[in-house]
């Protein structure tokens, strides 16, 4: 019987249901958590945070995982608040979004220390919560190739993948080959990892998601909403449009159970606007009808929310 860590503890892999595997409470940049503006609105941030996750459960939503690394506002005793007012099962990881937004204290750290630190996460708990990182979170800074400290931080979240059995999820999939190496190097297998924001405008590559796939990889159509015909988009957005293409040809290449699907939404952003509206919500709101349209099937829909994301989630055993 598999096992998933939520932030109230392990629960039964058949338990998770409808998953959305890359989303945020409140992602904010180290620093985040001085951000006054939060401070003089907390109720309100509250307020909306729930709302957010009520409509969620609403649409059928079971299990939400937080991607936010340490010291990025990820913030394991509010989730358990969050998770006990709302029903909603909250996954929340170790590891960082990427190496530019780990905090200074880390930045030095070997591969042994950071190895541990996940580990210690995973197994033991993140500080004295009593909570288990349910998967780990590496990312590449900006600039689209991976850092020195990026490989270093790579490298120690796949040898404690390989220890726990816990998966991995990254933020953009830049730079493919040289994660995949480090990863191969590890003895950690492709199918413990979800490359994510393959979907993000400028880096979409069809021919970088059909190598991820036949590897045995996930890849992640997980900005779902960050649409440049949203008002105030960032910079990464792109035409709702084009996201959708991508994503039908990469599931016409019979790749749907290597595919995952998530809104990478803030419920309340930290030290940054968000974008106006957007949330979890987007995937049953915006994107499922879109796929509707394009013919996809109900049963495609279960695969995508309910059994890829239960298996990749599932601890395997540890090796
Ligand atoms: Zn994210």
């Amino acid at each position: 019987m598999g096992k998933v860590n939520t932030v109230l503890g392990p629960i039964a892999t058949e338990d998770l249901g409808i998953t959305a595997l890359h989303e945020h409470i409140g992602f904010g940049l180290p620093g985040c958590d001085l951000d006054t503006q939060w401070w003089k609105k907390p109720d309100e941030a509250f307020d909306v945070t729930l709302q957010r996750l009520n409509r969620f459960r609403e649409h059928g939503g079971k299990t939400f995982v937080d991607c936010t690394g340490i010291g990025n506002g990820r913030d394991v005793e509010y989730f358990q608040v969050l998770s006990r007012r709302t029903g909603i099962h909250i996954v929340a990881v170790t590891g960082f979004v990427a190496g530019d937004s780990a905090l200074p204290y880390f930045r030095n750290k070997s591969v042994e220390y950071l190895t541990d630190l996940f580990v210690h996460e995973v197994t033991v708990g993140i500080e004295d919560t009593g909570a288990k990182a349910g998967a780990i979170k590496v990312g590449v800074s900006r600039g689209g190739k991976l850092s020195e400290l990026d490989k270093r931080i790579y490298r120690a979240a796949a040898r404690a993948a390989v220890k726990t059995g816990a998966p991995i999820i990254t933020h953009l999939s830049t730079d493919p080959m040289t994660a995949i190496n480090i990863f191969d190097e590890e003895g950690l297998p492709l199918n413990r990892v979800l490359m994510g924001h393959a979907d993000v405008g400028q880096d979409a590559d069809d021919e970088r998601d059909e190598m991820i796939a036949k590897k045995g990889g996930y890849v992640g159509f997980d900005t779902l909403g960050y649409d440049t015909e949203v008002e105030n988009a960032p910079y990464w957005s792109r035409p709702r449009k084009e996201r959708v293409d991508q994503f039908l040809r990469f599931i016409n290449k019979g790749f749907l159970d290597r595919a995952v699907v998530s809104a990478d939404a803030n419920c309340c952003a930290l030290g940054w606007p968000g974008l106006k509206g957007h949330s979890v919500n987007y995937v049953f709101e915006e994107f499922l009808p879109d796929l509707r349209k394009a013919g996809v099937s109900e049963d495609a829909f279960e695969q995508l929310l309910v059994h890829t994301p239960a298996k990749f989630l599932t601890l395997q055993e540890p090796r």
